[in-house]
């Protein structure tokens, strides 16, 4: 059969005027070919459809370069295999996005209290045994895993610290001790070892058929080190034992301790982030049955990202009960998320070549 090149060809215009149309080839050039993450295959020079780009060989490599005019159409940046561009690559799969607060009094929130709303809601009807959460510790800001069994437990884990906690250790302690359905709250990296014990043959919850786990994924740009996060505020005249919140949002990291408010660019933090975090280029926990973060939404709310049936249900049962109330978040909102996970999943552009 003939292929149909003109109906394609029609489809994949339509697709760049949407996504990529205005990415010219210099894209391209400073984020993948100068930085070196190009693999040198081939498909940006093969594809441009007005042969602007020829390969070079320069010192022995395969250096796409643009020989003729380039129309912007940005084909050559949507196919390239390096490029993070699809909708899938940022946000991961999901079914719908939503600005969503709790509605109940008490206990402790970070943003809108929907992740602390959502495990004590499912504690009280007895759709979970139990839920793992992150608790302060002896040293305020370095974080304990809580096996919580009652609804006062789980709202007065509220609030976010931001350093890596043994999660997967305490779901692991919850089943031996014989509760069967547990839900976990954690980081993209937290649950992606839940993900590997699910879809592994040797993997526990693929062996145990009866230990069920409702994945509750937090967005995140970086996780501190403690020790380091302490001697950064320090070094800032703030005492970490005195510190009574902290966030960030809206690319700011702010420190509460008593009256003051003290502000940073997330970007100074660098100093203090976790070595592990270089590694990841997932903001929203893909692997999440429910994912929760602040970015898209107002003050007071959080941006919840409904991925799984056995997410939908857990949220949708909330808000009918009036314990949750949540609007679709606008497209505009969904953008800004893909933009900032965008960010995150290119970093490693900027990263230095091993040699
Ligand atoms: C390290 C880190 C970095 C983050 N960075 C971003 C960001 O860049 N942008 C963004 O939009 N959101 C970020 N978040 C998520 C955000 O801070 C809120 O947790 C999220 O918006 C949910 O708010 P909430 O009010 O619904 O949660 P709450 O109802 O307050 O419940 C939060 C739950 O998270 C648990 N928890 C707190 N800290 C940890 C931890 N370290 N590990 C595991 N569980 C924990 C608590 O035990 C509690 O049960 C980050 C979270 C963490 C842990």
């Amino acid at each position: 059969m003939t292929p149909d090149v003109e109906g394609s060809l029609e489809i994949s215009q339509e697709w760049l005027k949407e996504n990529t149309k205005r990415y010219a080839f210099k894209k391209l050039e400073r984020e993948i070919i100068k930085t070196e993450v190009c693999v040198e295959c081939g498909l940006c020079v093969a594809n441009c459809p007005v042969d602007a780009i020829t390969g070079e060989r320069v010192d022995n490599k395969y250096v796409p370069q643009l020989t003729g005019k380039c129309t912007s159409c940005g084909i050559c940046y949507a196919m390239c295999p390096r490029t993070k561009i699809l909708p899938e690559q940022l946000l991961g799969e999901y079914k719908t996005i939503w600005r969503a607060k709790r509605t109940t009094e008490g206990g402790k929130r970070q943003d809108g209290g929907v992740a602390t709303a959502l495990m004590a809601a499912g504690l009280r009807k007895k759709s979970l045994d139990a839920a793992v959460v992150a608790i302060q510790g002896e040293n305020p800001w370095l974080p304990e895993t809580l096996i919580a069994t009652t609804e006062e437990e789980v709202m007065s884990s509220g609030g976010t610290i931001y350093t890596h906690t043994p999660i997967v250790a305490g779901m692991m302690k919850a089943f031996r001790e014989g509760d069967s359905k547990v839900a976990v709250v954690g980081t993209a990296c937290n649950l992606d070892a839940i993900t590997r014990l699910q879809i592994h043959t040797a993997g526990y919850l693929s062996v145990d058929k009866d230990a069920d786990v409702t994945k509750l994924g937090l967005f995140c740009m970086e996780s501190f080190d403690y020790d380091r996060l302490k001697t950064y505020l320090k070094d800032n005249g703030i005492d970490i034992q005195k510190v009574t919140r902290m966030a960030i949002a809206g690319g700011k990291f702010t420190v509460s301790d008593g009256d003051e408010q003290h502000e940073w660019p997330v970007k100074d933090l660098d100093v203090a982030a976790a070595k592990s975090c270089s590694y990841c280029h997932d903001l929203t926990a893909k692997n999440a049955d429910i994912s929760c973060g602040n970015i898209g939404s107002d003050e007071g709310y959080t941006t919840v990202i409904v991925r799984t049936d056995k997410g939908e249900k857990f949220l949708l049962q909330c808000v009918k009960e009036g314990l949750i109330e949540a609007e679709p978040l606008e497209e505009k909102a969904i953008r800004i998320i893909g933009n900032v996970a965008r960010s995150k999943a290119t970093k490693y552009y900027k990263m230095k070549p091993v040699h």
